[in-house]
């Protein structure tokens, strides 16, 4: 097969992690409690790859490039990272993509500050980069990096040199990465970085359809997000909702493939198209008739807990996209992502007043307690993430977040902190990549949301999320049993604890 272009990326993002999208969060830890061939198969076992080394299944973002190149005429094709080698002879450029490229987002680089140990993704990222920079010396092609975390890399300048990367994207890819494959088949210079900005990111209409399958079927429905939060690079990018026909088309493409699951992948699932932030019963439906009609399951990337309430008080739409799912599909529960962030009025009201929308900032704790009890009645399982050390945070709205936390003890879920890690401030430091101060109060909110998710996590295992999948399940548990074991010795640790200041090391 001859391709021009390559398109990779390491194998904690290479993997369709089992079928459970959230299995892959286990690659932004360290391996802790199990060697780490375990922890590698845990969170990203290798995806069946055809003759040619292409993988059945790969990250949408990929896909979406790949698509936009083929579209356009060029040579590329994505391939899985262990057999990138057969083509570095004779491609162009190896093209790679990635969440996480070096550990430094959320919640690796949270793992990263609380273990003092680096987290796999990036021990899988710089394994494959010094293979492939071996590669590029000796047949010369060119390495281009984009993708979520392509800000990562201003932090890791003498790696673009090390490594011989010629051009860092940063910013929806899918029409400036073919101007940069023109140029490479040119011949012609490249820019060292690529901004894309807000007037240059694609419209919907020029999105091209993925051709093969993406992993775990997830398909965009929406880009951008509506509500503004200050801590949320989200926010950055013009809020999209991706027609249904497209929608359609891309679902057809990974059922044709062999994938009868999907994620409906977007900041708000509830609110596509809609025009604000309440939630529209027809577009809704309508997108959950067309999913019902070609997939077996389904899951939500991530909904917001206002737009759950409003849905749910307005004619009990949240029960009727509920029913819908279950009785037409082989499902009983909908795994979705949530973001509680805090549990303070006053903080909510600084750093994400439009969050509560159409509430105000000051209901927030009782529009996420509400949305929990909803979900929990719907068989809604949430993983939710809440943010420690936000700019402008008190050690009172750590104690509110402490209480909301502890008022949802008794909702099916899991609760797992964030740390706000601000990168941006140490620059120039030399030995120090971030730097953080761990509060009394922060350690609270720490052990609220372990004690919650040591509770639930097994009992979602055993009868949602694992229940068919025996030798991970006996993994896991094992592991939340050391968690358990390890963890009633730290509590008594921190007895008398009072700060603590962690750091990311440059490594
Ligand atoms: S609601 Fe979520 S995605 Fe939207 S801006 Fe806030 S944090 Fe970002």
């Amino acid at each position: 097969m001859n391709v021009d272009f390559v398109i990779t990326t390491d194998r904690s993002m290479m993997s369709n992690h089992h079928g459970r999208e959230f299995l892959g969060f286990i690659a932004t830890g360290p391996p802790i409690f199990l060697p780490e061939a375990l922890w590698r198969f845990a969170c990203c076992p290798k995806p069946r790859v055809d003759r040619w080394g292409r993988p059945v299944e790969a990250p949408y973002g990929l896909r979406k490039v790949e698509a936009a190149l083929i579209e356009s005429g060029f040579k590329a094709s994505i391939i899985d990272p262990d057999h990138v080698f057969r083509y570095v002879r004779t491609a162009k450029a190896v093209l790679i993509g990635h969440h996480d490229f070096f550990a430094y987002g959320p919640p690796s680089s949270e793992w990263w500050l609380l273990t003092g140990r680096v987290p796999i993704n990036r021990r899988l990222f710089t394994e494959f980069m010094s293979e492939l920079s071996d590669y590029k010396r000796r047949y010369g092609f060119k390495i281009v990096v984009g993708g979520p975390a392509a800000w990562q890399w201003q932090w890791e300048e003498d790696k673009i040199d090390s490594w011989g990367i010629d051009t860092v994207i940063e910013g929806e890819g899918e029409l400036v990465v073919k101007e940069i494959a023109q140029k490479i088949l040119d011949g012609e210079p490249l820019p060292r970085y690529v901004q894309v900005g807000v007037d240059s990111v694609p419209e919907v209409s020029q999105l091209p359809a993925i051709r093969g399958a993406s992993i775990n079927g997830l398909v965009e429905i929406m880009r951008g997000c509506p509500r503004g939060c200050s801590f949320c690079s989200v926010t950055l990018r013009p809020l999209r909702h991706i027609p249904l026909e497209l929608v359609e088309k891309e679902i057809a493409v990974n059922v044709s493939n062999g994938i009868s699951g999907g994620v409906l992948h977007s900041e708000d699932v509830l609110l596509y198209g809609s025009s604000g932030v309440v939630p529209n019963e027809g577009p809704l439906v309508k997108l959950h008739e067309v999913v019902a009609k070609h997939l077996r399951s389904v899951a939500w990337s991530h909904i917001s807990l206002a737009a759950a309430v409003v849905a749910e008080r307005q004619g009990r739409l949240l029960s009727k996209i509920t029913d819908m799912v279950y009785s037409k599909m082989e499902q009983d529960y909908i795994g979705v992502e949530v973001g509680i962030e805090t549990g303070s009025p006053r903080l909510a009201k600084i750093v994400m007043p439009g969050k509560s929308a159409p509430f105000p900032p000051e209901k927030y704790p009782e529009v996420v307690e509400e949305a929990f009890s909803i979900m929990h009645e719907l068989r809604i399982v949430p993983a939710a993430t809440f943010i420690l050390n936000m700019p402008g945070e008190t050690p009172e709205d750590v104690v509110k977040t402490v209480e909301l936390i502890e008022r949802l003890r008794v909702y099916r879920s899991l609760i797992v902190p964030m740390i706000f890690v601000p990168m941006g401030k140490l620059r120039g430091q030399r030995d120090v990549i971030a730097r953080v101060r761990i509060t009394r109060e922060h350690v609270e909110a720490m052990k609220a949301a372990l004690d919650h998710s040591l509770i639930w996590a097994e009992r979602i295992m055993n009868e949602f999320y694992l229940r068919d999948k025996t030798v991970l399940r006996l993994l896991l548990k094992y592991f939340m049993a050391m968690v358990r074991w390890r963890a009633s010795s730290v509590y008594r640790e921190l007895e008398n604890f009072v700060e603590k200041e962690l750091v990311i090391p440059r490594v």
